[in-house]
C-alpha cells in the first residue's frame, strides 16, 4: 500500500497557533484531497437528498454535512472543529451570540427543582438568565463570592447540579480558582460551567482544570473585529450532544457567515492575544503608578488579590482591566472627556483599543445594584479592552485622561490620599 501524506502521522502535534490557522488540519494530519486551502462558505439553508432514504440518512447521521442549517452546517462545522481543537475539547459548538450558548448550555441541564450556586460578579445577563429560569423554570440559584471556595462550600447543597463561573470576570475583572472549585464540586456531583470570554482559548483552559463546559462569547476576542455576534461552547461529547439538542429548540444558531468570519479571526487569535496582553499588561502598570487611580484589576499584576491563581491558570494576563478612579464617577467623566482617539464603545476584546463605564449604562446599575447577588463595584468603574493598535499611542491617551483628573484635583499630588 502506498503511503500518502495523512497516514504521515505529525508528531508532535500540531500546536494551537498552527492549528488555528489551518481550516481543515487535525492534531496529527491533514485529509489529503483536492480542496480549497480557505474554508468554503455554503450559503444554502437546505440539502437535497439523492432519494428518500438518503435524505434521512442525512437527517439521522450526518446534520453537519449539510440537511437544514438549524440542525447543522459544514461551514460552522468547521468553526467549531476549531474551537474544539484550540479549548483542548473532545466537541464544541456555536451559537448566535454568547447568550445564545448561555441560555440554550444552561436550558439543556437544568431541570425544575434543580440548584445553581453562581459567583456573584458575572456577566449581567447571564444574571438575569439564571434569575429568570429562578423564577420561571422552578429552579434555584444563590449567588456567592466565588474567590473565596469557602462561600463556594458552603452554599452547595444535595440539589446542586451546577457551579458557573466566569473568569475573569465581567466587568471587575475578578478571578477565581477554576481547578479548586471544580473539586468542590465534583465532590457534590454538580457540574462546573466556566465562561472563558476575557480569557479565551489562548490564555485558559478551563476542561483541562476540570470544568465541565466552557463558555465564550465570540463576539469578543475570538471573532476579535466587532463584526460578527456568535458564542460558542465546548467541553465532553455526551454534554455538547446535549446542548446541542437544546440548540435545535432554541435555534441559536450562527449563521454561516458569520462561522466563515469566525475562522478567518480564529487564525490571527494568537497573534491579537499576545499583543493585547502585552499592551494591557503595560496600561496596568501606569494606571498602578498613576495618583489619580484609587483601584486597577489586571490578573498579571501582583496587586491582583487573585494574582497567584491566575499566574497558575493563565498563560498571559490579557487584554482586559478595570480600574477606577479618585472622585468617582465625576472624575471617571473627566477622564473619559480628555481622551483623543479611544473610541467608548459598548463591546470588547477586538482589535479596537475601546473603554466603557457600566454604572453609566442602565442595564448595569439595576441589574448590578438591586438583585439577588448584591456586590459593589467601585464607583464610576471603567473597563478598558485593549487592542492592537501601538501601545504607545494607547498609553499617551491613557496618560491624557489621567492628566485631566490629576490637574483638576490638585491636591491629588499627595500619594498619603491613595487608599
Ligand atoms: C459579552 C459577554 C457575554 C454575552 O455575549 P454576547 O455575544 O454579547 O451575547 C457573555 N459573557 C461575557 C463574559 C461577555 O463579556
Amino acid at each position: 500500500m502506498s503511503t500518502t501524506r495523512q497516514d504521515l502521522a505529525i508528531d508532535p502535534p500540531l500546536a494551537p497557533e498552527t492549528l488555528a490557522v489551518h481550516p481543515w488540519a487535525t492534531a496529527t494530519g491533514r485529509p489529503r484531497a483536492h480542496r480549497t486551502l480557505n474554508a468554503p462558505l455554503h450559503l444554502s439553508t437546505q440539502w437535497e437528498g439523492a432519494d428518500l432514504p438518503q435524505l434521512a440518512e442525512l437527517f439521522a447521521r450526518d446534520q453537519d454535512r449539510g440537511f437544514y442549517t438549524r440542525f447543522g452546517h459544514p461551514t460552522i462545522r468547521l468553526a467549531e472543529e476549531r474551537l474544539a481543537v484550540l479549548e483542548g475539547a473532545a466537541d464544541a459548538l456555536l451559537f448566535s451570540s454568547g447568550m445564545g450558548a448561555i441560555s440554550t448550555s444552561l436550558l439543556a441541564v437544568l431541570r425544575a427543582g434543580d440548584h445553581v450556586v453562581a459567583h456573584q460578579s458575572i456577566f449581567a445577563q447571564t444574571i438575569q438568565f439564571l434569575e429568570h429560569l429562578a423564577a420561571a423554570a422552578g429552579v434555584t440559584v444563590d449567588f456567592v463570592n466565588a474567590a473565596e471556595p469557602d462561600q463556594v462550600a458552603a452554599a452547595m447543597g444535595p440539589r446542586t447540579r451546577l457551579l458557573y463561573l466566569e473568569t475573569p470576570s465581567n466587568p471587575a475583572i475578578d478571578i477565581v480558582d477554576i481547578e479548586g472549585l471544580a473539586a468542590i464540586a465534583r465532590a457534590h456531583g454538580a457540574r462546573v460551567f466556566v465562561d472563558s470570554t476575557f480569557a479565551g482559548p489562548m490564555i485558559q483552559h478551563p476542561l483541562s482544570l476540570g470544568a465541565d463546559l466552557v463558555l465564550h462569547s465570540a463576539s469578543k476576542s475570538l471573532a476579535g473585529h466587532a463584526d460578527v455576534l456568535g458564542g460558542g461552547a465546548a467541553g465532553a461529547a455526551p454534554l455538547i450532544a446535549d446542548i446541542r439538542r437544546m440548540r435545535v429548540l432554541t435555534g441559536a444558531t450562527l449563521d454561516p457567515h458569520a462561522a466563515w468570519l469566525l475562522l478567518r479571526s480564529m487564525q490571527t487569535l494568537p497573534l491579537r492575544v499576545r499583543a493585547q496582553s502585552d499592551t494591557a499588561e503595560r496600561v496596568a502598570r501606569q494606571l498602578e503608578a498613576s495618583l489619580a487611580v484609587s483601584h486597577i484589576r489586571y490578573p498579571f499584576l501582583p496587586s491582583h488579590p487573585g494574582h497567584e491563581v491566575a499566574r497558575r491558570q493563565m498563560a498571559l494576563g490579557g487584554g482586559m482591566l478595570s480600574f477606577a478612579l479618585h472622585g468617582g464617577l465625576a472624575s471617571t467623566r473627566r477622564f473619559v472627556d480628555a481622551l483623543r482617539w479611544i473610541p467608548l464603545a459598548s463591546s470588547l476584546g477586538s482589535v479596537y483599543t475601546t473603554l466603557e463605564v457600566p454604572e453609566e449604562l442602565d442595564f448595569a446599575v439595576e441589574e448590578i445594584g438591586e438583585r439577588a447577588s448584591s456586590f459593589a463595584l467601585p464607583p464610576g468603574l471603567v473597563r478598558l479592552s485593549i487592542g492592537v493598535e501601538s501601545a504607545a499611542d494607547i498609553q499617551r491617551d491613557i496618560q491624557l485622561g489621567l492628566d485631566a483628573v490629576t490637574e483638576c484635583a490638585g491636591g491629588l499630588s499627595s500619594s498619603a490620599e491613595r487608599e
